[in-house]
């Protein structure tokens, strides 16, 4: 029907809504007409909270699923920018403060051609959850553009930059909203941004963004947070088992931050990672990934992963092709939203996965995450296993806040505990909620209940 919102209607393989919640979504996709990622997103959560409602009905009395579906403020601004050639560019910005019920807003900037309204609410969204998943005083936001730094000299990275900060120093602060990388921003980009503030306020407030460098007010272990946090988390879900990644085959999807760091910790902790991926293609290296020459590659040259298989004899590179064909007894899609679907759940039950853990935001698809979940696959969504990065960007905070900063092993250590509590209270909640080890019903009930608390002692606000 021309005109009528595009609607995500829950697919087969979706969680049935109570309901009482039907008609709440139905206002989030009406009200955020083609937005799917958004109503992917909030689908997702909505689908799985009958339990908390059915315990705790004053939830819905005060309409505290409405508002937490609802930001609290959306920011879209213009970024024009020069480019070498000297011809105008222009960008649009986005921030989302999703949810403050906890904290500052936090969550990361992304800088990606495919970065859109939906894009940036279903990763707010997320991050309201993801963020009460760690225990610690955060809310939810993301922010971004749809700049690509692709291609683009450092001083076009810089001139955008500058130019994005521009207007976002308005909307931000230690106190109020706390932005940090994601992915297409990194230390480079933080640096150019946090110069900017700094000279548009004339204040020196570390405290105001996240992702710094070492020298400058960044914390130990914020680069490796995320990866290695998906890696511990794997490692704890493996342990409810009786089991762990030792000796086991894994794979990760990826080859940027996320990915690279997933990769390392797995090795660290027993496993063989046989196969990693970018754009373009996978890598397949039987004998176990050299994860060093992959950061040669990524981080230091920012070349493709061709240029893997050149250097290292028995690995291949398979151009064009999902690393999920690949037979794997653990998998870690750590690159991007949508990247393995119901095809390719299949895949890896056929050839006999055992655990699928996120490192990407909603890599999985809605049905990709119901066949694994039919097909018995134990299943760590990303919100709890990739907390890592914002739980250390929190103890970044800390640090700035005391003027103080901590070693790298103190700093993981706190890491560690953090991924084991957020897995804790996962797996509890999904004992609570009549269906242990479901790790998706655990989530998503624990962070609500959190934030929902946090709302309801708040009065209507
Ligand atoms: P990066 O930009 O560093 O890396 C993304 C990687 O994914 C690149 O290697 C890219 O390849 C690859 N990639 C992109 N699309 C595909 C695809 N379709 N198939 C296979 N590979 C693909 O991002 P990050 O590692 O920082 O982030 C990855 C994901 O993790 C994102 O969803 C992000 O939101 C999420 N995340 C990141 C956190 C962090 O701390 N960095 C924190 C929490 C979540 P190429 O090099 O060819 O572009």
């Amino acid at each position: 029907m021309p005109g009528a919102p595009q609607t995500e209607r829950p697919t087969s393989r979706s969680r049935k809504l109570h309901p009482r919640l039907e008609s709440v979504f139905d206002t989030v996709v009406t009200r955020n007409p083609a937005e799917r990622e958004f109503h992917e997103a909030v689908r997702g959560v909505l689908g799985t909270l009958g339990p908390v409602i059915e315990r705790q009905p004053e939830y819905l009395e005060a309409k505290l699923v409405e508002r937490i579906c609802e930001p609290e403020r959306q920011i879209i601004f213009r970024v024009p920018w020069t480019d070498d050639r000297g011809s105008v560019q222009v960008n649009r910005g986005y921030r989302v403060e999703f949810n403050g019920a906890l904290g500052p807003f936090k969550g990361g900037l992304r800088f990606h051609p495919s970065v859109s309204s939906s894009i940036v609410k279903f990763l707010g969204f997320e991050q309201v959850f993801k963020n009460a998943l760690t225990g610690l005083p955060l809310g939810g936001g993301k922010g971004g553009s749809d700049f690509d730094p692709k291609g683009r000299s450092e001083a076009e990275v810089m001139r955008f930059c500058q130019s994005f900060m521009s207007e976002l120093h308005r909307h931000i602060g230690e106190y109020t909203d706390v932005p940090a990388g994601d992915a297409g921003v990194g230390e480079r980009e933080i640096g150019f941004l946090f110069g900017q503030y700094r000279r548009i306020t004339n204040r020196y407030e570390s405290g105001t963004l996240t992702g710094k460098g070492l020298t400058w007010g960044g914390a130990q272990v914020r680069k490796e947070a995320t990866g290695y946090g998906c890696a511990y988390f794997a490692e704890e879900m493996l342990r409810t088992q009786g089991s762990s990644l030792s000796g086991r085959t894994v794979t990760v999807s990826g080859s940027g931050n996320v990915a690279i760091y997933a990769i390392e910790k797995a090795q660290q902790l027993g496993g063989t990672v046989i196969g990693c991926s970018d754009s373009k293609g996978y890598v397949h290296d039987p004998a176990g990934l050299d994860v060093e020459l992959v950061k040669q590659i990524k981080e230091v040259e920012r070349g493709p992963l061709e240029d893997y298989a050149t250097h290292r004899p028995g690995a291949s590179f398979v151009p064009g092709a999902r690393l999920w064909e690949v037979a794997t007894e653990v998998a870690l899609p750590c690159a991007t939203q949508g990247e393995l679907d119901a095809d390719d759940a299949r895949k890896l039950i056929e050839s006999g996965t055992v655990l699928v853990v996120e490192g990407a935001n909603m890599p999985c698809t809605p049905e990709a995450v119901g066949l694994l979940r039919e097909g018995g696959v134990l299943f760590g969504p990303a919100k709890a296993a990739n907390a890592g990065g914002v739980a250390t960007s929190a103890l970044e905070m800390q640090q700035n806040a005391s003027r103080d900063s901590w070693t790298f092993e103190y700093t993981e250590h706190r890491l560690v505990e953090i991924m084991r509590d957020i897995h804790r209270s996962c797996y509890e909640m999904s004992g609570e909620c009549g269906v242990p080890g479901d790790y998706v019903v655990g989530a998503n009930n624990a962070a609500f209940v959190r934030v929902a608390e946090a709302m309801l002692a708040m009065g209507v606000t």
